[in-house]
């Protein structure tokens, strides 16, 4: 048994001092006392909380999820660990079936190594509108074909859909019958406000990058933002890179959609690396500082880390740090029905150390320390 002494450790609730994490491969408990016989640690006063989880992530440290490869994989949940992430579902584009099948067949093959652990396949299309591609690539857009998902549902945990395109409906309705567990969100969509309410009714229960990729919200056609802020089952997800959404919009969806708001990274290949040319799903991105864009200045996903997403949420809004934790630990997992992201007797003992400006300086998966701040 290890004990994390002297930490200020984050629950979802409130911020405990004077108490200790003891921990093997799980999370034993938080408690006052200390055995003798556990191995100390002195976290010197830093703040610990659960693993963050990002859910939709393409790439990192020069690897992507389309790459297609374990190697791709692997260096991903490895440089991940540099930013408190612990898990994350491995997200795709919209690409050719063939390299869809193959990015899929890559996480079902997985084996968890000494990175942050994949817990499935966020799909990014290719069942999206091709009129709000954003930075996929509209050629390979398709209609909703359970068929091509089918074999792999095992990994599949996450779908971001557009309701309004033919077959979407019957798609929605089939998968929340047979698959209830997998998030269905609303993303790269078209959908009026009338038609995003009703995709609720059939199924979908999140939304993706909300703001980007969809109409923006108008005061006489609300669309697919309005019918979000106005449902509390429906969850969000925010690229907080203070790019992709205006700061001022952070305060008033926490006011709004409190424990529905996720934080999500979005961040391509370049994440952790440094300026320069890339390439995501098939299309150059030129990476300058803090913002990955297409040729035609489209936004190319996100060069963003999770921790920096955390920061920038904090400066930017009247959030609590227990409840700024949350957004990137016990609400995703309570999405995926997982049981991670919280520092409870027998979860997985998956954790991290840091600073009050959110720099990492120390990450755990399964009570190991895998991360140390150099
Ligand atoms: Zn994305």
């Amino acid at each position: 048994m290890r004990a994390i002494v002297n930490a200020k450790i984050v629950t979802d609730k409130e911020v405990l001092e004077g108490y200790n994490l003891l921990f093997g491969k799980k999370i034993i408990k938080v408690t006052k006392e200390l055995p003798i016989w556990a191995e100390v640690i002195d976290a010197k006063g830093l703040y610990l909380s659960a693993g963050f989880i990002d859910i939709h992530i393409h790439g990192s440290a020069g690897f992507d999820v389309m790459d297609a490869s374990a190697e791709a994989l692997n260096g991903i949940a490895k440089s991940l660990l540099q930013t408190g992430t612990t898990s994350f579902l491995a997200t795709t584009m919209t690409m050719s079936k063939e390299a869809i099948e193959k990015a899929l067949t890559v996480v079902q093959n997985h084996k968890h190594s000494d990175g942050a652990k994949v817990l499935g396949v966020h799909l990014e299309g290719p069942f999206i509108n091709e009129k709000k591609h954003g930075a996929q690539n509209p050629e390979f857009v398709q209609k909703p074909n359970f068929e091509l998902i089918e074999p792999y549902m095992d990994v599949v945990k996450m779908i971001t859909l557009a309701p309004e395109v033919e077959g979407g409906e019957v798609f929605i309705k089939h998968l929340k019958e047979h698959y209830p567990h997998v998030i269905l969100s609303v993303g790269h969509s078209n959908a009026s406000y009338e038609v995003t309410k009703k995709s609720f009714s059939w199924g979908v229960f999140h939304s993706t990058h909300l703001f980007n990729a969809m109409n923006p919200l108008h005061h006489r056609e609300p669309g697919i933002v309005g019918a979000v802020l106005e449902n509390e089952q429906v969850s969000c997800e925010i690229i907080a890179d203070l790019i992709h959404v205006h700061p001022l919009f952070f305060n008033i969806l926490y006011k709004l959609k409190k424990e529905q708001l996720l934080l999500v990274t979005d961040a391509m290949r370049a994440g952790c690396m440094h300026c320069g040319e890339y390439d995501l799903g098939g299309q150059k991105v030129v990476v300058t500082e803090g913002e990955a864009r297409l040729k035609d200045g489209t936004l190319a996903g996100s060069v963003l880390k999770l921790n920096e997403a955390l920061k920038n949420f904090y400066v930017h809004s009247d959030i609590s740090l227990p409840e700024l934790i949350a957004t990137v630990t016990t609400l995703p997992a309570k999405k995926l029905g997982l049981k991670v992201g919280a520092l409870k007797e027998d979860f997985p003992a998956d954790f991290v150390l840091f600073d009050d400006g959110f720099e990492i300086y120390s990450t755990f998966v399964n009570g190991e320390g895998v991360y140390r701040k150099a």
